[in-house]
């Protein structure tokens, strides 16, 4: 650490420290004028940053040559390649350097090809891939929403916590997933006692972290940031109905949205509203790429589903299929609601009302 830090031309320009999550750690960002960055997670280095544009602490960037020969500022990810020499890290764009990871970041995530748009390059412990950026701890769009208590333990102040997300919800800022507790309803249903930890989850616009608000039956709240992959393997027990939790006003809200009725695995989903039924079908652009169509059940497939059932709708679904949906001559083409003005509205209403069906939701209640 003593030998990085005089690298750098130390000691530091300018020291950053802040909380992490609840339970907390505490993320100290140590940063040099000449473009180096030390990141710590409560006094264990995680990440160090080579800043190669200016930035507010470093006027020039940091003076790659000396550190990566046949690296500079202008290098695209070819010049990269050659220049590390390592086995590329799966996913991402970057590499395994002696069991760490070292990855580059371009600006607007994108321009890789072209000279001059390298940003920077950070050798992490972790996997990109399989934890939050280290960087990401001062996120401006979403580090600072979690509220503190503000006693000597601090914890998590629940009900402006939930304002805070959901102001910010609100603006667009973060994204309330369907998959999860809606945060409106989440004290409530952990104040039902009916389920032994409830948990929303909403993701970052700006860095892509996963926020994780979690409320126990017999332990206190917690709030983390995790990363896509890990954020969808966290537990949820099935949420229980309605009537079993909600007041007057969210029973009524009920009765007009939309209710899981059905499903084929891997196929198809049936759904309810108001008296009419909408299918959600999988079908097959090609070889490779799936897609789905939701259909509102006409009179006579009503019917056939009232006499058929299951097998009418297996049926159905593989007509639906066949006829190419994505095409103009298919007859589904225009039925097709996800097609439609309020195709966001309706799978995000759809989503909510299959929560408990899905082959992740299946998955998270075995763990
Ligand atoms: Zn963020």
């Amino acid at each position: 650490m003593r030998q990085l830090i005089d690298a750098f031309g130390g000691p530091a320009a300018r020291v950053k420290e802040r909380l992490v999550g609840e339970p907390a750690y505490r993320s100290r960002r140590l940063q040099f004028s000449s473009g180096g960055e030390i990141i710590m997670h409560d006094d264990v280095t995680v990440a160090v940053v080579l800043h190669a544009t200016p930035t507010e602490f470093a006027p020039y960037g940091f003076d790659l040559p000396p550190w990566v020969p046949g690296l500079d500022k202008c290098a695209t990810l070819t010049d990269l390649k050659a220049a590390i020499g390592a086995p590329r890290a799966l996913g991402g764009m970057g590499f395994v350097l002696d069991g760490a990871y070292a990855e580059p970041s371009f600006k607007n995530n994108r321009g890789w090809n072209d000279p001059g748009n390298l940003l920077s390059l950070s050798i992490t412990v972790e996997a990109p891939q399989r934890a939050c950026r280290p960087e990401d701890d001062d996120c401006p769009t979403c580090s600072d929403l979690l509220v503190r208590g503000a006693g000597p333990g601090g914890g998590v102040v629940v009900d402006r916590t939930i304002a805070a997300l959901s102001s910010a919800a609100a603006a667009g800022l973060i994204t309330e997933s369907p998959r999860w507790v809606p945060l409106a309803d989440l004290q409530t249903l952990h104040a039902s006692h009916l389920m032994e930890r409830v948990e929303s989850q909403l993701s970052c616009t700006a860095c892509k972290r996963i926020i994780c608000l979690t409320l126990y039956r017999a332990s206190p709240p917690t709030l983390e940031y995790t990363v896509f992959n890990e954020a969808r393997q966290r537990p949820l027990e099935a949420i229980p109905p309605v009537e079993q939790w909600g007041d007057g006003l969210r029973t009524a809200q009920d009765r007009d949205s939309m209710h899981y009725v059905d499903h084929q695995p891997g196929s198809w989903f049936l759904v309810e509203q108001l008296g009419s039924l909408f299918l959600e079908a999988r079908y097959w652009r090609n070889s490779m790429v799936d897609s789905s169509a939701l259909i509102r059940l006409d009179q006579a497939e009503t019917d056939s589903y009232r006499t058929g059932g299951h097998g009418y709708l297996s049926d159905l679904v593989g007509r639906i299929d066949k006829s190419s949906p994505h095409t103009k001559e298919s007859p589904y083409f225009q039925r097709d609601l996800y097609r439609g003005p309020d195709s966001a509205m309706l799978s995000k209403s759809f989503a909510a009302a299959i929560v408990n069906h899905t082959w992740i939701a299946e998955q998270r209640r075995r763990t």
